[in-house]
């Protein structure tokens, strides 16, 4: 693993000069590296000036020898193709799920998918699905970003969250035998798709308008 960097940066909030740690290399030699990234912990900072607590968005490589996961934090879309030759030329990703996500919090959903033991192509077809079904349930609902697949190890739980205007959020249990029913459907197409690592909402609409 790459050293942790130091790295200066201003305060939102106050303006003041502090130094916070940014990983741009993560992997398992990194102490409960999963569960740190999964919950966001890894990414916080505290200013000790004021107070403001915040999270880190940066470009950053995430590699989880335990669940065969390399994942490429990539906020800046025009460079995706770069990562994208790079990781055909090579061979260091024989074996692994190898996926490029546009920031940490689809880093940390990508992730959370992969521990549970989830097909993520097929969580964002589902994803895709329960929205359409979602919008039309609840007109007045107005979503302020894509709908978030999270699950627990510890409980078990696996649900679809929501996001509403103003923080409203709502949260719906991951169906186990809809979400069977699109693998035993799917799978085996995504399958025979063209080698890609981006699977993301857009890849999802453009999925379900191929078969539709
Ligand atoms: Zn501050």
């Amino acid at each position: 693993m790459a050293a942790p960097e130091r790295i200066h940066l201003l305060c939102p909030q106050c303006v003041e000069g502090i130094d916070v740690m940014v990983y741009r290399s993560i992997d398992n030699q990194l102490p409960d590296v999963v569960n740190q990234t999964i919950s966001g912990a890894l990414f916080k900072y505290r200013c000790p000036y004021c107070g403001r607590k915040d999270r880190l968005e940066y470009d950053l490589s995430f590699y989880d020898s335990e669940n065969n996961v390399w994942i490429q934090v990539v906020h800046e879309e025009a460079q995706i193709p770069d990562y994208v030759r790079a990781l055909n030329m090579s061979s260091a990703h024989m074996g692994l799920r190898v996926r490029i996500v546009h920031d940490i919090h689809e880093l940390r959903e990508k992730l959370m998918a992969f521990v549970m033991g989830r097909d993520d192509r097929i969580l964002e077809i589902y994803k895709y699905i329960a929205k359409s079904q979602f919008q039309s349930q609840n007109p007045g609902f107005i979503l302020t970003r894509e709908p978030f697949y999270a699950g627990s190890t510890e409980t078990g739980d696996e649900v679809i969250t929501f996001h509403g205007r103003g923080g409203k959020n709502q949260l719906i249990p991951l169906d186990e035998s809809y979400y069977q029913l699109l693998r035993h459907e799917f799978s085996a197409r995504i399958s025979m798709e063209p080698k890609r690592y981006v699977y993301d909402s857009a890849w999802a609409d453009s999925f379900a308008a191929g078969i539709s």
